[in-house]
């Protein structure tokens, strides 16, 4: 099947639409919202809108199923999940065409999407499960067991659907829990045909796939049948998802905005950091959780790094996902679009703000902005303050180390943050001091599947990823058992 432009997924979608999965039969009940082409702003499919009969559908279908498969052997779970992952692969040229049309990212970025969504997930099931022996001594022996939840809620974004929904997928379902997943209005498309071209592998009731609008998300939250919810999302969805998950005092994994800093040390070489920053700021057209949006630079290396990075941005081709020749999508959505213009509008007000690159949105239907460097700020406005989320990037000059730790450590988020140096001890010493989930050292962005990845303060709660992610979806019993040479 060709699916390289536009025109050819919708009418893909068309003849074969994007349905719910519940209890291992495909649904078509809606109708839910438009699903906007970002590169047209024109609607380019419709999505399923699941009603609240619906979720109470697929909860109870995730709540029969759970005992039967908490009971399956693990290596039969991890058999089924890996089966997911060659699904993955096998269709990964759809589900990145689709990925395309509903988020905007280049093709060739979307297939990377999915192709990653599998390796982690074939690196996550490797991971143990067996019991922790805490204590074996004369006082006896006590182990943690560890054992599934029962039926987990799953609500993700839209700036990279399927990336950040597979690893929910697994860490429900290879801990022994059954799960009821909601892709973003913005994005269900893709999420949904992976439903369908899964929906063989699990039991019927293992796994199901809901889409809706924020409302089904809200009626997730409140679900007494739901034990679990791991939402990947904005701050305010995570205060509110918080509040109301109290009725039943759901367990919580929270992964939620970040204001990443990346700060650039003395003995940095600039063209040799440029590229590196360049992109991990910009990717996905900035909209990645943990993308570098503060970027820390030394007074002396400032006006370099300024040149180096804005002529990156006038070489990079920004354009429609299904153009070959792009390198960067669109926003993904209208809202967003706005917001980001707005902080672009204030941003130009600003006393000493400079533009080096970029700052215009560009004419027509699509949701263009082009990659833009800033320079002259401080903190104190909302390109500095706040997760703008789009292909602005501010230029902070600092002068001594100390004070750009205690910068990058302002504010309330604390997802990642970044050191680019060559003396590898100062980093350690300094990253130590970093209020973040994550500190890498001439990187930044990536999370590894034995790598606990969450936010500090506001930014989330609870992980993904490593043993610590698996143990967020299970329920942990200490089990005391006398010494081994104690008569019973
Ligand atoms: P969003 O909070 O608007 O929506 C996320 C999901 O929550 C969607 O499925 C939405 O329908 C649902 N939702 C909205 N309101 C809800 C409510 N009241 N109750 C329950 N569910 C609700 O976020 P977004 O705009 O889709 O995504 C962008 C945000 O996600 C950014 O802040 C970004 O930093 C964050 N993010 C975080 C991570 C991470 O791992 N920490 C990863 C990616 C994105």
């Amino acid at each position: 099947m060709d699916l390289l432009s536009a025109q050819a997924v919708s009418s893909y979608l068309e003849r074969s639409p994007a349905l719910h999965l519940v209890d291992g039969v495909l649904l078509d009940e809606g109708p839910g919202d438009d699903v906007i082409d970002p590169a047209t702003g024109a609607a380019c499919a419709r999505g399923p809108g699941a009603s609240r009969a619906l979720l109470d559908r697929a909860v109870a279908a995730a709540a029969r199923a759970q005992p039967a498969w908490a009971a399956t052997p693990v290596e039969q779970r991890r058999a089924a999940l890996l089966a997911l992952a060659g699904v993955l692969r096998e269709s990964a040229d759809i589900l990145a065409a689709l990925l395309t049309l509903e988020q905007g990212r280049p093709l060739a970025r979307t297939r990377d999407e999915v192709l990653r969504a599998a390796t982690l997930l074939e690196a996550v099931v490797q991971i143990g499960l067996d019991p922790d022996l805490l204590r074996d001594d004369a006082r006896g022996r006590v182990f943690m067991l560890h054992r599934a939840l029962g039926v987990v809620g799953a609500i993700a974004p839209w700036n990279v659907p399927v990336g950040l929904a597979v690893p929910k997928i697994v860490h429900a379902l290879y801990t022994g829990n059954t799960i009821v997943l909601k892709p973003s209005p913005y994005t269900p498309l893709a999420t949904l045909k992976l439903g369908e071209f899964a929906r063989d592998l699990f039991p019927p009731g293992v796994l199901n796939i809901v889409a809706g609008s924020n409302a089904l998300g809200e009626w997730m939250s409140i679900h007494p049948g739901i034990d679990k919810l791991s939402v990947t999302g904005s701050v305010a969805t995570g205060k509110k998802v918080m509040a109301s998950a109290a009725g039943n005092l759901k367990r919580l994994t929270l992964e939620l905005g970040g204001n990443d800093a990346a700060i650039v040390l003395p003995d940095a070489r600039i063209d040799e950091v440029a590229p590196a920053l360049f992109a991990a700021a910009f990717v996905n057209s900035g909209q990645v959780c943990m993308a570098v949006k503060r970027l820390f630079v030394p007074a002396a290396l400032h006006d370099e790094l300024c040149d180096a990075l804005s002529s990156l941005a006038r070489r990079v081709i920004v354009g429609p996902g299904f153009d070959p020749a792009s390198e960067l999508g669109p926003v993904q959505n209208r809202p967003q679009y706005d917001a980001v213009r707005r902080v672009l509008d204030d941003t130009r007000s600003r006393l000493g703000a400079q533009l080096h690159a970029g700052g215009q949105a560009r004419p027509g239907g699509g949701y263009f902005i082009e990659p833009t460097v800033v320079s002259g700020l401080a903190e104190g406005c909302p390109l500095v303050d706040e997760e703008t989320f789009g292909p602005v990037l501010p230029v902070l000059s600092y002068r001594t180390e100390n004070e750009a730790v205690e910068r990058a450590n302002q504010g309330r988020l604390g997802l990642g943050a970044s050191l680019w140096t060559r003396d590898i001890d100062r980093a350690r010493q300094l990253g130590g001091r970093l209020i973040a989930g994550t500190v890498w050292v001439n990187r930044h962005v990536g999370a590894d599947a034995e790598v606990p990845f969450g936010g500090a303060r506001e930014s989330g709660i609870g992980q993904q990823f490593g043993r610590a992610g698996l143990l967020d979806c299970m329920q942990s019993t200490a089990l005391y058992l006398p010494a081994r040479t104690e008569a019973v």
